[in-house]
């Protein structure tokens, strides 16, 4: 442990971000007797859940809930929700994340609506290591119009990545005019609330899914509800790899009943036409055109609005693949996956690996160029350890491009990281967990082969391992194997997106 001034050891451990993980980080943090204070860039806690409140989650109740949060709640008669029942993010908020953050305790530890922009340390800048050893962290902080400064002893930054999705274009960099403001009108982000809010919107018209995770399938099978509700609803769905086979899973062989149903429904939507598959499909440009300007033709060719005049503007996105492909739709989902904020860490001595941009030795376990599933073995302190001592990358975050992120993870994270900051044994605890994605039969090199689902070819559409079994998994009784309800991979290939 860095030997701190008295100063320093008085101020509160700073946590990024309300979400579960940052939540649980503060609990954590209060068992650990530290003073935790959590800023929050939304209006209220869970805010990038509450975006996908629609979507059930994969995993049951038993893997939602941190031990510590859990310890927190019981003595106020909260009862915690049937383990084995699948939630919705919405389930999450409010059975969970809000009787949490209402406690007393957390309550007022609390900073909502305080955007953190920049974090540095002591008066110099990140070249000079000497004088910031030991020094008071410095965040910038956005609050109410104007931008102030707070000081903390140490920063867990549990700010997601949900606010960064990966662009479109196939090279990383987003399409050609993927920033045009006649193209960013037409995309609906990664999990549009298809049968809710949107659906109005959507009914009738075109809409382009792009990507091969789960929210993809989430997102067109509810596009194909609507379809039943309207049938000049359309829909196209593009992914980069030549086969959709993976995505689709192993069917009544799947490990995991519900999401091999899943897939199988899917994969029939597809073969009967409702739903048309682009493969091979990298997209290059985007552009939005009006189609029209006169009356309303009332077809689906195109988007129509009313101008002030009362003229109907007609207009569309096409989508240009680098193969010379186009296609015109009125609306694109992009389910590319997300990528960290790094450019608030820009003043931290940060070491991460150069791809997946998670700590560096996080990488090897859930790089998704080898890792599909979504098992990785438990993680503390020292594996999201970065020469700026003090400072951790926790929760979905902490992943960094990789796709497999999964709550129970991030509670032993944050768990451990809790005990670190306070001298406690930060060892971890090892985790049973529920594998999410359909395995690849890629092994990493190396030492993590142990945990590279590594399965022949003829299984692949297996899950890497059995469920496991655990008596006390986060504190709660696990009374039956894992398997029911769980949805669609949160990766394809090789844990990827698209
Ligand atoms: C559709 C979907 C389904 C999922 N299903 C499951 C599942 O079944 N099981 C599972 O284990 N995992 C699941 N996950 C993965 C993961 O558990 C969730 O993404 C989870 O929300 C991650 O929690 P988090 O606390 O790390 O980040 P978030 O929930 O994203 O919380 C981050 C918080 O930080 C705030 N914030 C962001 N930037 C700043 C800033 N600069 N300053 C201050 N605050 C900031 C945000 O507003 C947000 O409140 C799912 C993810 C998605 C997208």
């Amino acid at each position: 442990m860095t030997t701190e001034t008295a100063s320093t050891a008085e101020l509160p451990v700073v946590v990024i971000g309300a979400g579960p993980i940052g939540l649980a980080a503060a609990a954590h943090l209060l068992v650990q007797g530290l003073e935790p204070l959590i800023l929050e860039a939304e209006h209220q806690v869970g805010a990038t859940i509450r975006e996908w409140g629609h979507i059930k989650l994969f995993s049951p109740w038993r893997y939602n809930i941190d031990t510590a949060a859990a310890a927190l709640l019981e003595p106020t008669g909260w009862e915690s929700p049937r383990p084995t029942a699948l939630p919705t993010g919405a389930d999450l908020v409010r059975d969970y994340l809000e009787p949490l953050a209402a406690l007393p305790g957390l309550a007022g530890r609390i900073r909502t609506d305080h955007r953190v922009l920049a974090i540095s340390r002591g008066q110099r800048d990140k070249t000079h290591v000497k004088a910031r050893a030991g020094r008071p962290f410095v965040l910038r902080v956005a609050h109410a119009g104007a931008v102030t400064e707070l000081q903390a002893r140490a920063v867990i930054d549990a700010s997601g990545t949900w606010g960064t999705p990966n662009p479109l274009g196939a090279a990383g960099l987003p399409a050609l005019g993927e920033e045009d403001p006649a193209v960013v009108q037409r995309l609906l982000g990664s999990l549009p609330d298809v049968l809710g809010a949107e659906a109005e919107r959507l009914a009738g018209r075109h809409t382009l899914v792009v990507g091969a995770g789960h929210s993809a399938v989430n997102t067109l099978l509810n596009l194909a509800a609507l379809k039943r509700r309207d049938r000049a609803t359309s829909i196209t769905w593009a992914i980069r790899g030549e086969s959709a086979e993976r995505v689709y899973g192993g069917g009544d062989a799947d490990q995991l009943p519900a999401r091999g149903a899943l897939g199988q429904r899917l994969r029939r939507l597809v073969e009967e036409g409702e739903i048309t598959l682009v493969t091979d499909a990298e997209i290059h440009a985007l552009e939005g055109a009006v189609v029209s300007t006169g009356s309303s033709t009332g077809s689906s060719a195109g988007v129509q609005e009313k101008t002030d005049d009362d003229a109907v503007i007609t207009s569309s996105l096409q989508v240009a693949f680098a193969d010379g492909r186009r296609v015109r739709v009125d609306f694109l989902a992009a389910a590319t996956g997300f990528r960290p904020q790094l450019e608030m860490l820009r003043e931290l001595r940060l070491e991460l690996d150069p791809a997946v941009e998670s700590p560096r030795r996080l990488a090897t376990l859930i790089d998704p160029e080898f890792h599909s599933c979504g098992t990785v073995e438990a993680h503390g302190a020292d594996v999201l350890a970065h020469p700026e001592e003090g400072f951790f990358m926790a929760g979905m975050k902490s992943y960094g491009r990789a796709p497999t992120f999964l709550l129970a993870t991030g509670y032993e994270q944050v768990r451990s990281i809790a005990a670190h900051l306070a001298g406690a044994d930060a060892a971890v605890r090892n985790l049973h967990l529920p594998e999410t994605g359909v395995c690849s039969g890629v092994s990493a090199p190396g030492p993590q082969d142990e945990q590279s689902c590594g399965v022949p070819a003829a299984d692949q559409t297996q899950s890497c391992s059995a469920p496991e079994r655990s008596e006390t998994e986060n504190g709660v009784a696990v009374p039956e194997p894992l398997g029911a309800g769980l949805g669609a991979s949160t990766g394809v290939l090789h844990g990827r997106h698209g």
